[in-house]
């Protein structure tokens, strides 16, 4: 009999915290979670699923203007109510967190919603109740962060975003990363006013330099007022409910609200680490090993808490690792190497692997095969949206380094590109594989 109420108690019940606790059970160990908001966390709750379902509402408005092409007549004028988009999406969210409850029950995890706060490296406070437990796994994941600005208390971010009583007229979202633009797309789809205020030179730093200046083309095209080199420096309510926002190059912009998407810090802060003697650095994330360990022996770290690797898909498979190796004698490490992401913008971005300035700095010779073109849909409805896609390769070794696309369905098509590029393809062989015709994602497999 273990001296522990639990083998493993895993605090937060987000993407990683569910994978690693069902596994763990799967495995036979006693599990318990604590989630002390709404289990499925930031993804299902608040960030990649209503999201995307905002996404897809927002194409719409493209979709009815481009569908007379194709001989279609709409019976008027299409209308949009923010109110119902809303609603649908809160009840998607509310059947999901319905079924990742389920999934913890039916998987013999034991639920606590409530906060857990450590009192030591095996005791946690949850709730009123104190419990023991063999390990525990750290994965309580992040929160946005917003500038101290004056005025700041009249922004919202993407938690709120998601929950207006109503569409902002106008609009000011603030960041150049992931949440920024794809909100940005979202809000001008559905047919607000938006203003995107990214305070360096070009959008989405990181990410290879042709594909962010491609999409920063793009969604001007679709009516983005965008703005490089701008930071909101003051945020000011006025009499009529408008915010006055203070810019860097001394002009004010008037807005219905502003939108900060400039970055998420880890849920550390009250977690009691101190208590368990865990480190984290100085943004409070988690420091952890390459087997996710943290400097202290039972307590393991997964997902945004820790602050790498910031996506849900990475969160999931460190729960499979710590769960597989901890519990199923089945060790392996996770690796990060070529991991696909998409940007949902719109159009979106579909990446993996190095961009062509990652590429370069390594020294070694690359080759760069680029093909732009307008997507076929677009052929009939006229529109001038274009796609990029772009292939970045070793000279010496052929091999592809990275893959890279704006256009639409570049999440779907880079998931498959994905699995030659984690295989080391090389160039050769992506031109020895048979098209798709006619699609988008044969430019990969044709582009000399
Ligand atoms: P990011 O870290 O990606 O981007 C933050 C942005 O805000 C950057 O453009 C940054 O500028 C800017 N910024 C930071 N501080 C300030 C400031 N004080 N004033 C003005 N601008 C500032 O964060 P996000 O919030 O967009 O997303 C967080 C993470 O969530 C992402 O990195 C991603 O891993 C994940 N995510 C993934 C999604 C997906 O897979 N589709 C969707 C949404 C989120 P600078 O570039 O100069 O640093």
């Amino acid at each position: 009999m273990s001296d522990y109420d639990y083998d493993l108690f895993v605090i937060g019940a987000g993407s990683g915290g569910v994978r690693a606790a069902r596994v763990a059970s799967g495995y036979g160990a006693k599990v318990a979670i604590a989630e002390e908001s709404r289990v499925g966390g930031t993804c299902v709750i608040r960030g990649c699923v209503p999201k995307k379902l905002l996404v897809y509402g927002a194409h719409f408005s493209e979709d009815f203007e481009d569908a007379s092409a194709y001989g279609w007549t709409l019976p008027g004028e299409p209308t949009f109510s923010w109110k119902t988009l809303i609603a649908n999406k809160d009840r998607e969210i509310d059947r999901l967190n319905g079924i990742y409850k389920k999934l913890l029950a039916g998987s013999d995890v034991e639920l606590f919603e409530s906060r857990a706060v450590f009192k030591d490296a095996h005791t946690l406070q949850v709730g009123d109740q104190t419990v023991t437990a063999e390990r525990i796994l750290i994965a309580v994941g992040g929160h946005p962060t917003v500038p101290d600005i004056p005025g700041i208390e009249h922004a919202i971010t993407s938690n709120e975003a998601f929950h207006l009583e109503d569409q902002p007229k106008r609009i000011a979202v603030v960041g150049g990363g992931y949440i920024a633009v794809e909100f940005a797309g979202i809000f001008a789809g559905l047919g607000s006013d938006v203003s995107l205020l990214y305070r360096g030179e070009q959008i989405l730093r990181g990410f290879d330099r042709d594909i962010r200046n491609h999409l920063a083309e793009e969604i001007v095209k679709k009516g983005i007022d965008l703005k490089v080199e701008t930071n909101v420096t003051a945020i000011e309510k006025q009499a009529d409910g408008s915010l006055k926002l203070a810019l860097t190059d001394g002009s004010d912009m008037v807005v219905d609200a502003v939108m900060f998407a400039t970055g998420r810090a880890p849920n550390t802060s009250g977690l009691g680490l101190d208590e368990a003697g865990v480190e984290t650095n100085r943004k409070g994330a988690v420091l952890i090993s390459s087997g996710l360990q943290t400097n202290i022996d039972n307590i393991y770290a997964v997902g945004d808490v820790t602050d790498r690797v910031q996506l849900t898909p990475v969160a999931i498979k460190e729960g499979m690792a710590f769960a597989d190796t901890v519990y199923g004698g089945k060790p392996w490490h996770m690796t990060y190497q070529a991991i696909p992401t998409a940007v949902f913008s719109q159009p979106p971005v579909g990446t993996v692997g190095l961009s062509e300035e990652e590429a370069r700095a390594k020294g070694g010779e690359v080759l760069i095969f680029k093909s732009t073109f307008r997507p076929m849909r677009h052929t009939l409805s006229g529109r001038e949206e274009k796609t990029l896609m772009k292939l970045v390769v070793d000279k010496t070794t052929d091999v592809v380094l990275g893959a890279h696309m704006v256009g639409p369905d570049a999440a779907e098509i880079i998931q498959g590109i994905g699995i030659a590029v984690r295989m080391g393809a090389t160039k050769a062989q992506f031109d020895q594989t048979v098209a798709v015709h006619p699609s988008a994602a044969e430019e990969f497999v044709t582009m000399r």
